[in-house]
């Protein structure tokens, strides 16, 4: 029997307007459940110039280890015009069975299951866990993730806490809750190739040098053969051209460069310093003497994870089939997330709700779902700590 009501606590959440980098009401809502429930619990504010000042949670029970990390963000995409929205995007309205509102898969919805579950599971033993539970919520998340779990992950190192495994609760289903698990996030890369020429009249060509067919070759050339065939666990990795820019708006003028921009999402048998030289291989190969290039590589922090299925994954994958009837796959597919940060620190898997309507007009969740969430992560702190 549940005791905590998650869709009451998934109300007051989605309640609170916690827009990146408003902190919306959301963790202090979070505070209080979580002292109130014997948590210590911290607030902590990162900001660096440039970027607005974030507010960010870390709460923990218990003293010992094991130590499970549930993870999470409470900020949310804008909702844009309330007019589009048939239910108000912080109103929390419930509707046939429907809970309304910005951040209700994305991912409002699963921190409160969480936070249902853990207080049923207190509730049960005695108010301690066999282990310790911690919550590290982050307001920064949806916009560039600089002030978020990166930091306070750090924050939390310098001060000695360790982590056994964690389940950060992004939105994992495509369709039905016990669909999808996600044990690992493929790496992402952007770059923009730049081609060099030089500017003439059209009708003299011969006294120009037009960096655009220097550039479609080149392009060319960097497609003309996959990156590799993929992995066990991951498809194979792909560079995508996403823009061609040259703004040349004079039909009779030779432009003087052409840039091109692209992004490359690699599985775990690269490294990103790896697939950098062999994409400067493929250019400089394609670009023989004639051709000036290079290439501006964007510094990025989203590497390659995997979390090995074992034990861990094997034993929420169980669970999942369990509560839901339905063997999730475990995938690696979508874009980053904040789990490759945690991936630094311990183990770490997703699984929340579902995906569809996640930063949609009228996002919106099943009551049904967050209450057979809470099921599912109330039925893995029993097999965790081994009740
Ligand atoms: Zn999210």
């Amino acid at each position: 029997m549940t005791q905590a009501d998650p869709v009451a606590l998934a109300r007051d959440l989605l309640r609170c307007p916690s827009v990146t980098p408003a902190e919306g009401g959301a963790l202090a809502f979070m505070e209080n459940v979580l002292k109130g429930a014997g948590f210590t619990v911290h607030r902590v504010t990162f900001e660096e110039p440039g970027t607005d000042p974030i507010e960010n949670l870390y709460a923990r029970i218990g003293t010992e280890m094991p130590h499970l990390m549930f993870a999470g963000h409470t900020d949310v995409v804008p909702p844009g015009p309330e007019a589009n929205w048939s239910h108000p995007p912080f109103a929390s309205e419930i509707a046939n069975g429907i809970l309304y509102g910005r951040g209700a898969v994305d991912m409002k919805g699963s921190i409160a299951c969480k936070m249902a579950a853990v207080l049923d599971y207190l509730a049960e033993n005695g108010g301690t866990p066999k282990g310790s539970i911690s919550f590290l919520i982050t307001g920064d998340e949806e916009s560039i993730a600089v002030n978020g779990t990166i930091k306070l992950l750090k924050w939390c190192a310098e001060r000695g806490e360790t982590f056994s495994h964690a389940i950060l609760g992004e939105p994992t289903n495509p369709a039905k809750l016990g669909d999808m698990i996600k044990i690992g996030r493929r790496g992402s890369q952007n770059g923009t190739l730049v081609v060099t020429g030089t500017q003439g009249h059209v009708a003299y060509p011969e006294l120009a040098d037009n960096p655009v067919r220097g550039i479609t070759a080149i392009m060319h050339a960097i497609n003309a053969e996959t990156l590799d065939a993929g992995t066990e666990h991951f498809g194979p990795s792909n560079l995508e051209f996403t823009s061609i820019d040259i703004g040349n708006k004079t039909v009779n003028l030779i432009p003087a460069e052409a840039r091109a921009r692209f992004n490359i999402r690699f599985n775990d048998i690269r490294t990103r310093a790896e697939l950098r030289e062999e994409v400067e291989r493929r250019v400089a190969k394609a670009a023989g003497n004639s051709v000036r290039w290079h290439i501006d590589w964007e510094p990025s922090n989203s590497d390659v994870f995997l979390t090995a299925p074992g034990p861990f994954v094997a034993m929420i994958s169980k669970v999942v089939a369990e509560v839901t009837g339905i063997t999730p796959e475990l995938s690696t597919t979508g874009g980053t997330s904040d789990a490759r940060f945690i991936k630094d620190y311990c183990p770490v898997i997703e699984f929340g709700l579902m995906n569809g309507c996640a930063h949609k007009v009228d996002e919106h969740v099943a009551t049904a779902d967050l209450v057979a969430l809470t099921a599912i992560y109330r039925r893995v702190l029993d097999r965790y700590f081994g009740s």
